[in-house]
């Protein structure tokens, strides 16, 4: 088979999801494209080198995190331009979800359009906890991290409406407050997804109020965290 570049004389890149907690979470797309490139830039190298080690693929590993996206962009547009398959993979799960990846996806977009940009997707904490957090999810919006200070409690009161189905990421070091705040503002049933894919996983739902006891309770309040607040029937 000719090589993907010779009808554009361009390279590829491929924005590839990982794991988000069990590195069996990869596809053979994804393990296939990561042995066939040239370079993997990675949000943080040492993340990618633990998935690349575990499949014994080596590479040569950039970093592009969050602060370098747009000077990397640079140089990830150079090496496309002379026909390198790139590939960009973030911590975990898919890229560009609360994660970096769509400034590098549109900067090469709009300085190099004649290269392919492929997408090969896997695992989002998004979609695995939602896959099983029984609540109706035909209709959701997700509002990933919410802002830590402005907007945020303007946001806490439309979730309140309960009108839609809201799917938040939070970090260990927040969840108590999070919780704390949907209360305050008057929400009574919350799901929690916690630690998906790993060992300690676990679906928790109750007011706002008895998840946070219970993660107290239990020290449970670190790890991962996806919460969702479900809509109001
Ligand atoms: N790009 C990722 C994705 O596709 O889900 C999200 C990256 S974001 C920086 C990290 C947040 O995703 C965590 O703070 C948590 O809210 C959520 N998350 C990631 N992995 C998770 C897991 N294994 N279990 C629960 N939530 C997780």
């Amino acid at each position: 088979m000719a090589p993907f570049n010779t009808t554009q004389g361009k390279g590829k890149l491929s924005i590839v999801a990982t794991p988000i907690g069990n590195l069996e979470d990869i596809t053979l797309r994804a393990l296939r494209t990561l042995k066939e490139c040239d370079v993997v830039y990675a949000e943080d190298t040492r993340v990618v080198a633990k998935l690349l080690a575990r499949y014994e693929i080596k590479k040569p590993l950039q970093r592009l995190d969050a602060a370098k996206e747009l000077e990397k962009a640079k140089t990830i547009v150079e090496r496309l331009e002379a026909g390198e398959h790139v590939v960009f993979v973030s911590d975990a799960g898919t890229p560009g979800i609360a994660d970096p990846g769509a400034r590098l996806v549109a900067f090469v977009r709009e300085h190099a359009p004649k290269v392919k940009i492929e997408a090969i997707p896997g695992a989002s904490a998004l979609t695995a906890a939602l896959s099983i957090a029984g609540v109706d999810a035909s209709e959701f919006i997700f509002l990933g991290f919410l802002p830590h200070k402005k907007g945020r409690q303007t946001t806490l009161k439309k979730i309140a409406t309960g009108e839609y189905t809201v799917v938040l990421y939070e970090s260990p070091h927040r969840i108590l407050k999070l919780l704390q705040e949907l209360d305050t503002v008057g929400i009574q049933r919350v799901t929690i997804a916690r630690e998906l894919t790993k060992v300690h996983e676990e679906v928790l739902v109750g007011t706002p109020v008895e998840l946070a006891k219970d993660l107290e309770a239990r020290g449970a309040a670190r790890g991962e965290f996806v919460v969702i607040v479900s809509v109001v029937e």
